[in-house]
Formats: structure tokens, sequence, C-alpha cells
């Protein structure tokens, strides 16, 4: 699942846009205001940014300039709104790689994000795709994992779960954040089984499971992934 940054701060347009962007299958990270969008760019690794120009405390303008600046590649769609020209014209000098003007249909976003995603697979983002870490290797899209070189046997659901982390990697993750998004809202999965999975996962992918060095205990909130 390509994973997106929505960076917008009306509360309706962050709800319809999440649901439909996650109706495409898309994992989708809100940020409200600038700042914060910039903050988590650096950290996070998203395939696609969907960055509002009238944000709080940052424009979305400088939130650009700035991803740019520091070198990050990941492609960038721009809301722009109806009549500002100058925003259009000047984030794309910015960086950014295509925008949309406000009002615009659900469907033509779908498609430029779409677009965007093919033109640039495999060549932005930080390989979204694929996860090496150490001596561990995963394909997302294939479902393989090696480890020094030798298959691991990984199920798929162990799979998703290292993507989820990978993609939230050296942020503290609770239980509830992986039951929503990995497991959805089955109700017969309880944070018990969450930390069963991850008990077998260092068993996989550890050297040595009780001293685990990539997947961290944080004790009363969750789990982290070290990379
Ligand atoms: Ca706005």
């Amino acid at each position: 699942m390509p994973s997106i940054l929505l960076v917008e701060d009306e509360p309706d347009m962050q709800r319809g846009l999440r649901d439909n962007l996650e109706f495409e299958k898309y994992e989708v990270d809100i940020a409200g205001d600038g700042r914060t969008a910039l903050k988590m760019i650096t950290e996070g690794a998203y395939d696609l940014i969907i960055l509002d120009i009238m944000l709080p405390a940052m424009s979305g303008l400088d939130v650009c300039k700035q991803v740019r600046q520091q070198g990050i590649t990941i492609p960038i769609i721009m809301l722009t709104a109806r009549g500002e020209e100058i925003d259009k014209v000047l984030g794309l000098e910015l960086g950014a790689d295509d925008y949309v003007t406000k009002p615009f249909g659900v469907r033509e976003l779908l498609a430029r994000v779409k677009a965007l995603l093919r033109r640039t697979e495999g060549t932005a983002g930080g390989g979204q795709e694929k996860m090496v870490l150490g001596l561990l290797e995963i394909d997302f899209a294939s479902y393989a994992a090696l480890r020094a070189g030798q298959p691991l046997s990984l199920t798929p659901k162990e799979i998703e779960i290292m993507k989820y982390f990978w993609h939230h990697r050296n942020k503290t993750v609770s239980r509830d954040e992986l039951l929503t998004n990995v497991w959805g809202y089955d109700q017969t999965i309880s944070s018990r089984t969450v930390d069963n999975f991850i008990l077998k996962l260092r068993q996989k992918i550890e050297d040595d499971p009780a001293n685990p060095r990539y997947l961290l205990t944080i004790h009363g909130v969750g789990y982290k992934l070290i990379a």
C-alpha cells in the first residue's frame, strides 16, 4: 500500500480526502499545519505528499521549498486556490510535481495521485516497497524476505506488520495503531495477539530475540522499529 501524507487544515477536506484515498487502498497520514508536515516528512517515509498551500504555521510553498532543499524527492501535489495563479507557478518552481486547483473533483485528484505514483515508482520516496535493515531484506510488493541473503519465512501478516513499522520507523507505534492499520477493525484480535506476533517476529528477525536490536518494546505504549 503506498503511503500518502495529506497536508490540509480544513477538517471537512481532511475527512473527505482521507476516506477517498483509503478507499483506493492508500495508507493516509494527516498533518494539519505546515510545521507538523515538515517534521513528518523529514522523519517519515511517504510515497507521495498532497500539500495545501494555505496552512497555519508555515505555508505549503515554504514546506515544499524546505523539503526540496533537504534533498527529499518525494512527489508532491499542491492544492492551489482558484485565482491564485501565482501559487501554481511558484509551487512548480519550488519543486512540486503537479497541482490541483480548488475546488476540484476528487476523481481528478485521485487520477493525478495514481499517475504521479506510477511515474515515480521506484525512483522517489526512499524505496517504499523494499526494506533493508541490517542483514534483513523485505520486498513488500512480492512478500519475499531474506536474512543474510537466505530466504526467511515470514507470513503475509508478519510482512504487513513489518511494512507498517518500516513506514513509521523510529517512531513509537501503539498496539491500537497496529491493530487498526494492520488488522483493520477485526474484533477477534486483541492487543495480546499483537504482542504474540511481535514475539514471533523477533524470533525471525533478531540475532538475540531476548535482547532485540530492531524491534523494541516501549513500555506502556507499544513498539518501535529502530532503523
Ligand atoms: Ca487550507
